[in-house]
């Protein structure tokens, strides 16, 4: 259990980093309507979690939680900075995809085991809370890529995020990986609640959800398979869903061996 001193100083973070957000935002504020709505729809995800962090922190300090509920509390406070990373997280996603538009991605020679240990590993926590069996089956001439290894990381643990987030604990996720000579195809599978047919086609656009009372009850906000498939397209590749309502979903990357 943290001290007062501690967590009063974890206030002072969460201040500092709101401030910086906040001034972040105002940055990009200037630009178009969509780019608007987008950070309106982030600013308000952000306060969530700030608001209710600042008041739980508040009631510890002013000794008004007892020594039993104390862990509740952190255990939802520390939920809520979860929450806070993963929505800063793809504010910073979508500053490096606008980035990448104009920059040339750093390529080099890519192990796709490394790769998916490390987009694994910071899963690690969820993993093992939820009790999740991940199977792994690549093939062998798979071994490496010539890409941009930050993109393709980049892509991988959206598309694990999403697996783990829409389908329920202790179901499995599958990654499948196979190879041609000229290119490569790593797949996610996860046995959630798939995608309905005629949303399919969209959910690769720039903040676009499926169903309004799911999204109440996953949050996101529609930026991860858009921010993964801008970087797909210019790692030379693109991303295709295939899915079943009520079955499950299972997502394809497809990149180049080597990017010309
Ligand atoms: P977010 O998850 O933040 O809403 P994404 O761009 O990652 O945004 O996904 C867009 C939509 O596609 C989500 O709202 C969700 O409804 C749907 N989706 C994405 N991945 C999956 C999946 N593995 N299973 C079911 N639905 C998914």
């Amino acid at each position: 259990i943290r001290s007062p001193k501690e967590l009063a100083e974890l206030s002072e973070d969460f201040n500092y980093m709101t401030g910086q957000l906040e001034e972040s935002f105002n940055q990009i504020k200037k630009s178009e309507d969509e780019k608007r709505t987008m950070i309106s729809q982030l600013s308000h995800d952000i306060k969530t979690p700030v608001t209710s962090i600042r008041s739980q922190i508040e009631a510890i300090l002013d000794q008004m939680v007892s020594e039993e509920e104390r862990p509740l509390y952190l255990e939802s406070i520390q939920n809520q900075a979860m929450r806070l990373s993963e929505l800063t997280d793809k504010l910073f996603e979508l500053t490096i995809t606008q980035e990448n538009k104009k920059q040339k991605p750093t390529i080099k020679k890519v192990w796709i085991d490394k790769l998916l240990v490390a987009a694994l590993n910071s899963f690690q926590v969820q993993l093992k809370a939820e009790n999740r069996g991940i199977t792994i089956d690549l093939d062998e001439k798979m071994s490496f890529i010539y890409s941009d290894e930050e993109g393709v990381n980049r892509i991988l643990h959206n598309l694990i995020a999403n697996a783990l987030k829409y389908s329920p604990p202790g179901t499995p996720i599958e990654i499948k990986g196979t190879a041609k000579d000229d290119a490569i195809q790593m797949s996610i599978r996860d046995s959630g609640m798939g995608i309905p047919e005629e949303e399919q086609k969209h959910i690769f656009e720039r903040l676009y959800r499926v169903e309004k009372s799911r999204n109440q009850k996953f949050g996101g906000n529609g930026l991860g398979l858009y921010i993964s498939q801008e970087i797909a397209k210019t790692l030379g590749g693109n991303i295709t869903v295939q899915s079943r309502l009520g079955e499950g979903s299972t997502f394809t990357v497809h990149l180049p061996r080597a990017l010309s």
